[in-house]
């Protein structure tokens, strides 16, 4: 019988440890709980980098500059965006929003799976940039359930609530683009962050790997 293509760990309970590093990208409506999704990811201490996002938008009450977002002036995100330090940059209801790419080349380089947490547009641009990432998308269980955990932000204005409602509207249309659709259901993060764990794991499993070319 001829061996198994890679790995040391085929038939284990890890993934094969020699898989190529994975591009992931968590995509999905404002308000659906991406951030939360995250949170919960980054307690399983694996070797998965989370990129911190540059934008324009001012910092809710809580958030740290260089932690939770790269917060910046527009002139000098554009001035990075047009100096091609943005792998991707999209605008927001009215803000800037984008990937430094440093992060991401280092990250890859050091052979850990990286996550991009983007909006949709976003994430089109990624498909685009590199076919082989992962696209992810995460929804709401209802329309009715994303509607009320944006109208119950106490960060946003109704008036900006109500504009990425409609935003979310378009968004989720967008799912039959996306590889998998993770349901984020309220009060069951736990469940969500896990079946994003096993794609990653299915992921590494495949016999025909994505292997990831950003250049
Ligand atoms: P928020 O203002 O709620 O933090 O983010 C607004 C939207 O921008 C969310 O859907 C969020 O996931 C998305 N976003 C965050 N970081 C990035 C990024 O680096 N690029 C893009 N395209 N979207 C992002």
């Amino acid at each position: 019988m001829s061996p198994p293509p890679r790995g040391e760990a085929i038939g284990g309970g890890d993934a094969p440890a020699d898989s190529p590093p994975l591009l992931v990208v968590i995509s999905g409506p404002s308000g659906v709980g991406k951030d939360s999704v995250i949170g919960e990811l980054k307690k399983k201490d694996k070797p998965w980098h989370f990129t911190v996002t540059a934008t324009t938008r001012a910092a809710r009450p809580g958030e740290t500059d260089g932690v939770d977002y790269v917060f910046l002036d527009t002139e000098t995100f554009l001035a990075m965006r047009d100096s091609g330090q943005l792998l991707e940059s999209a605008e927001y209801s009215g803000r800037w929003y984008g990937v430094p790419r440093g992060q991401v080349s280092e990250a890859l380089k050091q052979g850990k799976d990286v996550f991009l947490k983007i909006e949709v547009q976003g994430a089109e641009t990624i498909r685009a940039l590199a076919p082989e990432a992962v696209l992810i998308f995460l929804a709401p269980a209802s329309f009715e359930e994303l509607a009320g955990r944006l109208g119950q932000r106490q960060t946003e204005a109704a008036e900006e609530a109500a504009r990425r409602l409609e935003i979310a509207r378009q968004e989720l249309a967008q799912v039959s683009r996306y590889d998998y659709c993770v349901l984020n259901r309220d009060g069951r993060l736990e469940e969500a962050a896990a079946h994003i764990e096993a794609i990653i794991i299915a992921e590494k499993c495949r016999v025909a790997t994505r292997r990831v070319r950003l250049d």
